[in-house]
């Protein structure tokens, strides 16, 4: 009997902690994608991206697969080189968004709150005024962020003549206040993104959200190749491209190569590379369909962001939607392995933002600050060099913009 006493006694205890355990004290590590974790073997590929002094955009979709195959580690430790020799680790941009234009978008995207097809509880509204923008932006500023987004939810600019001169007007307002000005206004034409630029449109983004294989089970009402349209206007009328994707859309890990594949091989790589996690919104197809469950997990985001950082070194990576639910040292991690630039302030365009108080503790603990505006700009002519690897091995690295 007095043998079974410790064993008892161990019993006990085990018990009682559980019972007690404070919710906080429970890890949660999350899934993991479909990745093989095991270690990689040398490739030739992923040297010479390491290695790389210049972009590239002639990659296969091989060679990208190599570089997000790589065990994590390595991958997230070489990204965080190669980032090291083409920007200031310490920088990151503060961008703030605002939806200048709510709801009843024709489009059918199966992730967003914004489209008319689904009831979402979104009430549509008309464009705000040129003055609610421009304090919103001296909002931004005071705030610490140096780029201002605005984005309308529409399909395309076709015949929205009155709505193109409010938008350059306010385009013009915030370039004044020497921020970067970017817009996202859905399917634009030559003409159009001419007009924005010389209202000093900085950049126009235009998600080409994941590959091209699993794009067609995302959004049926255009194209990939219509987005690639709008995508090459941007570029001809001398604007930068910001494009990006979004994660958890019930894509395969071949479909975020897939995605990095079409932005890495455009003409020039995009000055900004967006890498959003679905925030499942109830009444859209993609929402009903994931609930309350993850929707894509942690590591398949750093993997992404690592690959991207690899593959487009001189490209801004920003950590967008869904960075609410990272805590800290994930966000941390991200910027380490070359993410960049976030969102930050009141609200993403219909979703959670994490705020300019909480960026402002997190960036002074681990010594990042804002970047300065304008202060990658010196990387555009770099940026769009796409000369072969060999070539490039031989050309000097870019002094450091900082
Ligand atoms: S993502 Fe943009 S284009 Fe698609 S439904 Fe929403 S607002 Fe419209």
């Amino acid at each position: 009997m007095r043998g079974h006493r410790p064993q008892f006694f161990v019993a006990s205890c085990r018990a009682l902690l559980q019972e007690t355990k404070p919710q906080s004290l429970v890890r949660k590590y999350g899934t993991v994608s479909s990745v093989s974790a095991g270690p990689t073997p040398q490739s030739a590929i992923f040297d010479h991206a390491l290695e790389a002094n210049a972009p590239r955009n002639n990659w296969t979709k091989e060679e990208i697969k190599e570089i997000y195959d790589t065990s994590l580690m390595k991958l997230a430790f070489a990204a965080g080189t190669v980032h090291r020799k083409f920007h200031n680790p310490s920088s990151i941009q503060m961008c703030t968004l605002m939806n200048i234009k709510t709801g009843g978008c024709s489009e059918d995207c199966s992730y967003c709150a914004q489209s008319s097809k689904y009831q979402t509880g979104l009430k549509a509204s008309k464009m705000v005024t040129v003055d609610s923008v421009l304090s919103a932006a001296r909002i931004a500023k005071d705030n610490g962020s140096t780029r201002f987004c605005m984005g309308a939810a529409w399909r395309d600019m076709r015949g929205r003549k009155t709505n193109l001169k409010n938008i350059k007007e306010m385009v013009n307002g915030v370039r004044e206040m020497g921020m970067e000005v970017c817009v996202t206004l859905g399917m634009i034409d030559l003409e159009q993104a001419k007009e924005l630029k010389e209202a000093g449109l900085t950049a126009y983004n235009h998600n080409v959200d994941t590959s091209r294989e699993h794009y067609p089970s995302v959004i049926t009402t255009r194209t990939y190749d219509e987005r690639l349209a709008t995508i090459k206007n941007v570029r001809d009328a001398g604007l930068n491209v910001c494009t990006g994707g979004i994660l958890g859309l019930g894509e395969k890990p071949s479909d975020h190569v897939g995605l990095i594949y079409t932005v890495a091989t455009l003409p020039a790589h995009p000055e900004s590379f967006p890498v959003n996690t679905l925030v499942p919104i109830k009444g859209t197809p993609l929402g009903d369909r994931i609930g309350d469950k993850e929707t894509s997990p942690f590591d398949a985001t750093l993997r992404t962001i690592a690959t991207a950082r690899m593959v487009m070194p001189r490209t801004i990576i920003r950590l967008a939607a869904g960075r609410t639910t990272l805590s800290e040292e994930q966000q941390v991690l991200c910027f380490m392995a070359g993410a960049n630039a976030v969102f930050t302030g009141e609200k993403m365009l219909t979703t959670a933002c994490n705020g300019w108080d909480e960026d402002r503790v997190i960036f002074e603990k681990w010594g990042l600050r804002p970047m300065e505006s304008f202060e990658v700009e010196a990387l555009r002519e770099l940026v769009s060099s796409s000369a072969p690897l060999e070539i490039q091995k031989d050309r000097p690295v870019a002094a450091s913009v900082a």
